[in-house]
């Protein structure tokens, strides 16, 4: 990272701090309910709620709300990029993937971006598959949308051996390849089936199976049983690619504990507490 970020905590800050998430729309958000259950949990004074902002409106909400009392705030669609532009400072993860979810307002004015997507794609992982190691063999992704930017990155720097990419419109998978390096293999859509073949993390990072739209199908013969499956939609938390990974003989895991992992470090920056990642706050969230 470029930067180290001090704790709200170490600010002292004489106001209860706010936090928040910012996104156009914004309803429909988890990350209120999530940060008020550790808010509630560790007794803590400081609220955190969500904030609706037109792509437009961004730069002057990120610029008035520090002075509103709020120490940081997540993003959401549509605002991870943009978000980038407007930074002050930018964590070498989130310049690598090139989207932000998280933002720490420091005292002096300055928006410090960092992105914790794939920190929270690992550590779901390895909380629920405590086996399973990136390093052991190669990784097949199918996606390459902003999500999959962060999956990728963090599987390498796990150490993944071998990174495989498909993904729909392919050039997107080119431009990973082409900003990852040599690791990357990229794949055609049609030969989705063959990038299972002997892979050891396979990972649905497209949006496909969230409610409301078509599953996800991939041709599964290659599919190995000692591989571990994982889904980035969490609405279902069993998506149809899930279900048929396991009838299979595969480790799966859903794709919740990637969304409340990915909010842990934002709040201990903002409140001073690093909060516990368990199933009262899944039952919370869910
Ligand atoms: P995004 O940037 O919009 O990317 C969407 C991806 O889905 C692209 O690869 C896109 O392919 C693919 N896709 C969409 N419709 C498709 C279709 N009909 N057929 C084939 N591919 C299709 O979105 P994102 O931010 O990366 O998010 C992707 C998913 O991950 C979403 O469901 C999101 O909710 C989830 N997510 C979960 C977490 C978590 O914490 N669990 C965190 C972040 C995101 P094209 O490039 O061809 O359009």
């Amino acid at each position: 990272m470029t930067a180290s970020i001090s704790s709200h905590s170490e600010q002292n800050v004489q106001h209860a701090p706010l936090a928040g998430v910012i996104g156009w729309p914004i309803a429909h958000s988890r990350s209120p309910r999530l940060h008020r259950h550790w808010l509630d949990r560790y007794d803590l004074p400081g609220d955190y709620i969500p904030i609706p902002v037109r792509p437009e409106h961004l730069s002057d909400v990120l610029r008035m709300l520090p002075k509103m009392g709020f120490v940081g705030a997540n993003l959401t669609i549509p605002h991870k990029e943009t978000a980038l532009q407007i930074a002050d400072i930018i964590t070498d993860r989130a310049a690598l993937i090139g989207a932000a979810n998280t933002l720490i307002f420091h005292e002096d004015g300055k928006i410090h971006a960092d992105n914790t997507d794939g920190f929270g794609f690992i550590a779901n992982l390895k909380q629920h598959a405590p086996d399973w190691s990136a390093a052991r063999g190669a990784a097949a992704v199918i996606g390459a949308g902003g999500a999959a930017r962060a999956v990728v990155a963090s599987l390498l720097e796990s150490g993944a051996p071998e990174l495989r990419i498909t993904n729909r419109t392919k050039i997107r998978a080119e431009q990973i390849k082409a900003e990852f390096g040599a690791k990357v293999v990229v794949y055609d859509w049609a030969q989705i089936g063959n990038m299972l073949d002997g892979a050891h993390t396979v990972v649905n990072a497209t949006s496909m199976g969230m409610t409301g739209k078509p599953p996800l199908r991939v041709p599964f013969d290659a599919l190995q049983s000692s591989a571990l499956v994982t889904d980035l939609v969490y609405t279902p938390l069993m998506t149809d690619f899930l279900t048929e990974a396991q009838t299979r003989g595969c480790t799966v895991v859903d794709g919740l504990g990637m969304l409340l992992h990915q909010a842990a470090p934002g709040f201990e920056r903002w409140f001073g507490q690093r909060p516990e990642v368990d199933d009262a706050l899944r039952q919370a969230v869910l």
